[in-house]
């Protein structure tokens, strides 16, 4: 499922390819994934000129000189800048551009494509409700948002409408990192630890972000991302010897989700 580092390459690859182009017609294949009927949806984007890419959460805002063009992958696809000739077997979505090329949009289950018009962004609520896009935040700003908070920490670093862009794949390695047990209670950290935890969310998310994202995500131009399996710290790796210490990383049931721990290094439950 993308994240936040497979988002914010998806959109910065699409700022640097698609601004300035012109779209000249719409094919929806999926139309349960719009939000507004095909026709207000079609006819709100042809004839617009994509002025900008931007992302918040795991989804990827494209502002056009007609409307606002929401996208989210769900479980995951592929965005690809194509042309007809070289369509993939699988699109729900294709949006023609008037120079000949061709954005094809694939959703491996179910996927949004929704429309808003320019001023109306706000009654967006799938949008609207996010809280912000999680590297955004400084480090005064993630105390603020922890302050007073009495859930879990893992809990809170996975709930979008609180902070967006982490999900299951980088969970792991970011608590990890901060020497910070899944369990933990917010309202128990001390400000190191919540320094600790600021410097982890980039240090696990960075390694990603420079590679254009994870290796089971495609890039805008059909490559897969940089990030491999053998870069995650301690995600995924019950048995191993943990890269700190030497314990045994082990994979525990957290909630309704699975957690992979050091349990010297990430001892204080
Ligand atoms: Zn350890």
């Amino acid at each position: 499922m993308p994240e936040l580092p497979e988002i914010l390459s998806r959109a910065k690859e699409m700022k640097e390819a698609l601004v300035g182009k012109t779209i000249a017609s719409v094919e929806v294949l999926q139309p349960k994934s719009l939000n507004v009927p095909l026709e207000d949806f079609t006819t709100g984007l042809t004839g617009s000129r994509i002025e900008d890419v931007t992302y918040h959460g795991k989804w990827i805002k494209v502002r056009t000189t007609q409307g606002w063009f929401l996208l989210n992958l769900g479980m995951g696809g592929e965005i690809l800048l194509i042309d007809r000739e070289n369509l993939p077997e699988k699109h729900r979505l294709i949006i023609d551009f008037s120079d000949g090329t061709c954005l094809s949009i694939n959703f491996w289950w179910f996927g949004y494509a929704h429309y808003k018009p320019l001023d109306q962004l706000h009654t967006h609520e799938m949008t609207a409700k996010l809280g912000p896009n999680v590297i955004d935040l400084t480090q005064e700003d993630l105390g603020k948002l922890l302050s007073g908070q009495r859930t879990r920490i893992k809990a809170f670093l996975l709930d979008q409408s609180k902070v967006a862009g982490i999900g299951n794949a980088y969970i792991h390695d970011i608590l990890f990192l901060a020497r910070l047990h899944p369990n933990r209670k917010i309202d128990t950290l001390s400000e190191t630890e919540i320094e600790s935890l600021y410097r982890a969310i980039h240090a696990g998310l960075q390694p990603s972000i420079q590679k254009n994202g994870a290796f089971y995500e495609t890039t805008l131009f059909g490559q897969k991302g940089g990030f491999q399996m053998e870069e995650i710290i301690i995600g995924y790796r019950e048995g191993s010897p943990c890269p700190n210490c030497g314990t045994t990383i082990e994979k525990i049931k957290t909630g309704s989700t699975s957690s992979f721990i050091c349990p010297s290094c990430q001892a204080n439950a």
